[in-house]
């Protein structure tokens, strides 16, 4: 039995130290950002090379928090990759703000900087990038668009934690970097949290008032903010869990070149290309095959589990379908919709676990 994913053998890694930061905080009563959160923050900065870390409720609130401080809001519009997970275009429309998509590139998964210029209105203000799957989207291009036109760019690196673009951690890429502690993530609580970095120092203070209740001091409360605090046991768990990140990474990426030295040219399967000047993190190690469900369901019988990251692409959602996209819009994001397979992926995975995998892989297609 091989899981997508499992985090109980990590838990058992770091048990003592985790359940030690989680008692002292019980034991202190300091729920609500107690000092563990910006503990934490600074230790994230260190990780991204940023000024600010500002900790959230979520990934998604990290992003629409950015937004609303940047304050985008009705009548504007971002750009977002077609091929994401729903909570980039989610928070775009939270804020009244209408998501404008871009094709991604079919090598790479991630946004075709190409394709941005044609995308962008009298009404555009920002620009968010993905660095999805844990590979850095292509930014200098990115950022030389969004820097002729007057544009701010936000990065979603809720998958990329400890990824890097031209030795530059991302998070510290654009005005903003947005980063989600979702149990799954690479570096993950144990519940929702979310976290901004940046450099900018009026931003960072617009969200420290935006997350808690649009607060300058108790009871003085000078914008309309909302209640998105990074909870302080989270933070305590989260300054751990920080500490193994990088060597976490490290078995990640060591696990994706085993899956490529044994995958490559095996059937019709294609492997996602490797950007120059990058740092791939691996959040998933995806494959694509047109034969993507029966393979999958190979696998399944062979007591392996799979994801499809994702099977829907965005602009096809049923939630936005007042945009009016229709199928066809986005080519290359449909065709991946439909070829792409998410193997196990996750430190903690054996060399028998991948050996099983790569070799059940094989079988199915006959080499
Ligand atoms: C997980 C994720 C989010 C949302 O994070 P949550 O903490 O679940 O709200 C946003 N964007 C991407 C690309 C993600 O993978």
């Amino acid at each position: 039995m091989v899981p997508f994913v499992d985090l109980r053998p990590q838990y058992e890694t770091i048990k003592q130290e985790v359940d030690e930061a989680i008692s002292q905080v019980v034991s202190r009563g300091n729920f609500v950002l107690g000092s563990e959160v910006s503990d934490f923050e600074q230790a994230f900065c260190r990780l991204t090379g940023t000024k600010h870390g500002i900790g959230v409720g979520s990934g998604l609130d990290a992003l629409r928090l950015t937004l609303a401080a940047l304050r985008v809001g009705a009548g504007d519009e971002v750009i977002v990759p077609a091929n994401t997970y729903i909570a980039t275009a989610l928070a775009v429309s939270s804020t009244g703000a209408r998501p404008v998509f871009v094709d991604c590139e079919p090598a790479t998964y991630n946004i075709d900087h190409s394709r941005i210029q044609s995308a962008i209105s009298a009404k555009t203000r920002a620009i968010i990038p993905v660095h999805l799957t844990g590979q850095p989207a292509d930014m200098n291009p990115i950022l030389e668009i969004a820097d002729q036109r007057g544009l701010t760019v936000i990065e979603d690196a809720c998958q990329a934690h400890g990824a890097s673009y031209h030795k530059q951690a991302c998070g510290s890429l654009g005005r903003a970097g947005c980063f989600s502690f979702y149990p799954g993530k690479n570096l993950g609580a144990f519940g929702d949290g979310g976290l901004i970095t940046t450099d900018d120092d009026e931003l960072a203070g617009r969200l420290r008032q935006l997350r808690n209740y649009g607060q300058r001091v108790k009871y003085e409360h000078v914008v309309i903010g909302v209640n998105s605090r990074l909870d302080t046991i989270q933070a305590a768990v989260l300054a751990v869990k920080l500490r193994y990140l990088d060597k976490w990474n490290e078995a990640r990426r060591r696990h994706a070149a085993q899956y490529r030295r044994a995958l490559e040219g095996v059937g019709d399967i294609r492997l996602q290309s490797l950007a120059p000047n990058s740092t791939h993190i691996y959040h998933l190690y995806v494959i694509e095959t047109e034969k993507r469900d029966e393979l999958q369901q190979h696998l399944n019988q062979h007591g392996i589990q799979t994801g499809i990251h994702y099977p829907i692409p965005v602009h096809l959602q049923e939630a936005y379908s007042a945009l009016g996209y229709r199928r066809g819009g986005f080519p290359v994001a449909e065709k991946l919709a439909k070829t792409m397979l998410s193997l196990p992926m996750f430190p903690e995975l054996s060399n028998d676990q991948i050996e099983h995998v790569v070799s059940s892989v094989r079988q199915w297609f006959g080499s």
